[in-house]
């Protein structure tokens, strides 16, 4: 259920997306989950109908869409499986939009146009282990050296870290003499065949286990000096800026999952019978069922005001915060009662719903905490010239 009327493009690529994720990931998803599995080949068909390169420009050899399309789609993706739409986010929304907006035309003929054709995957290294929520605390450190930069540092929880082609790390290139905190880091445009990068620890995580989470270690790793992304010491505001959009995903990504749980819950509450009942004629599932439409609907439409905010060329870092605040909590609530709901049988592993409780969690952690949106949105609250 939506309230958002959509253009005939935007129905029809939604209808493509759902047609992709029950033939073609649906059938997995729980094996997948099991095995922690991440089918790469299921990348190569995203990029293959483009859904890698949905908001990249068609001279860039992107589709040129707008945000919104690009949200319902992978909302599509989310509600057969979290785990694939976390790549199609992360990808769509930062290693590409940094390569867009910062990169050099020989950066975007190199890297972005084969990112956009989905035969190049992205990842975003910013995290440390010491370094999460205060990502700007980050150690990962450059020394400029003859022809270029050689970099010594090691990478956090980087989502596609041990299958993506290019990564987006950033690092500082201060020096111990000169530290300039957030203005001291710079982002690298990296390949995995560079000398001196290495994937780490694959994590062993609740949720979303068939995306791959790992470490990604520096070991003086050499780069030319072309591999600098934009202006040096400018890195970590990239990031963050870039993080506007990546929230915008990371709330479809939610919703995807809370109305795939609604869904789960409207035809259980139908099938199964108490009492000589049907559950869904219980008052109590009835006010649980309304409320979690609730939420999913308010989700969904604070996530395209958003989204269209975005796309009016209005600054979003609010709205980005506030909607995908609101859409993971939904996640984390709606597959909460969704459990609830289908009773014992929805804290058993045969059943979807337990998957995807396991997989809204996530939601509520990466790309800022919920502690964090609440702080940005609190900064936000105020008029940049209030004391
Ligand atoms: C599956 C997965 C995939 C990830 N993928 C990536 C990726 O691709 N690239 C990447 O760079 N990172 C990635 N991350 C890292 C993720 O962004 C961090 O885990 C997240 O930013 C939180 O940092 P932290 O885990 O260090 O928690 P911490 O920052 O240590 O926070 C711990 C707790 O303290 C709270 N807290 C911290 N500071 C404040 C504050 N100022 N006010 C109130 N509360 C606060 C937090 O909200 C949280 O509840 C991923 C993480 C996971 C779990």
């Amino acid at each position: 259920m939506s309230f958002i009327p959509l253009t005939e493009e935007q129905s029809e690529i939604q209808r493509l997306a759902r047609d992709f994720a029950l033939t073609e990931i649906t059938p997995h998803a729980v094996a997948w989950d099991r095995e922690a599995y991440f089918d790469r080949a299921i990348i190569a068909r995203l990029g293959e109908l483009g859904f890698l390169g949905m908001m990249i420009p068609e001279q860039y050899d992107g589709l040129g869409l707008d945000t919104w399309t690009y949200l319902t789609a992978l909302e599509e993706i989310a509600a057969a499986d979290a785990s694939i739409a976390v790549a199609m986010s992360v990808h769509n929304s930062l290693p590409t939009q940094m390569l867009l907006r910062w990169g050099s035309e020989a950066q975007k003929d190199r890297y972005l146009r084969p990112m956009a054709r989905g035969e190049m995957l992205g990842a975003f290294a910013l995290s440390e282990a010491d370094a999460g929520s205060d990502a700007s605390a980050l150690t990962a450190q450059a020394h400029r050296d003859a022809d270029g930069w050689v970099l010594n540092g090691t990478k956090a929880w980087v989502t596609n870290g041990n299958t993506a082609d290019v990564v987006l790390a950033m690092v500082r290139t201060d020096t111990s003499e000169d530290r300039r905190g957030a203005r001291g880091i710079s982002a690298f445009v990296l390949t995995p065949d560079m000398s001196g990068f290495k994937v780490g620890k694959k994590e062993d995580k609740m949720g979303l286990r068939a995306s791959p989470t790992t470490q990604i270690i520096f070991d003086d790793l050499h780069v030319p000096a072309d591999a600098l992304l934009g202006e040096e010491g400018m890195g970590f505001v990239y990031a963050m800026q870039s993080l506007d959009n990546g929230r915008l995903g990371i709330a479809a990504q939610a919703i995807g999952i809370a109305q795939a749980a609604l869904d789960h819950s409207l035809r259980y509450a139908q099938e199964r019978k108490q009492f000589g009942k049907a559950l869904r004629e219980f008052e109590a599932i009835q006010f649980k069922l309304a409320d979690m439409a609730l939420r999913v609907v308010s989700s969904r439409t604070l996530l395209h005001a958003a989204a269209s905010a975005k796309d009016r060329g209005e600054a979003v870092t609010l709205h980005s915060s506030m909607a995908k605040l609101m859409a993971s909590e939904t996640a984390m609530w709606v597959t909460t009662q969704a459990i609830q709901i289908f009773g014992g049988y929805g804290y058993m592993s045969e059943y979807p719903v337990e998957r995807l409780f396991r997989d809204a969690k996530v939601t509520e952690i990466y790309e800022g905490t919920s502690e964090i949106q609440r702080v940005v949105i609190a900064r936000e609250l105020y008029p940049a010239s209030d004391p």
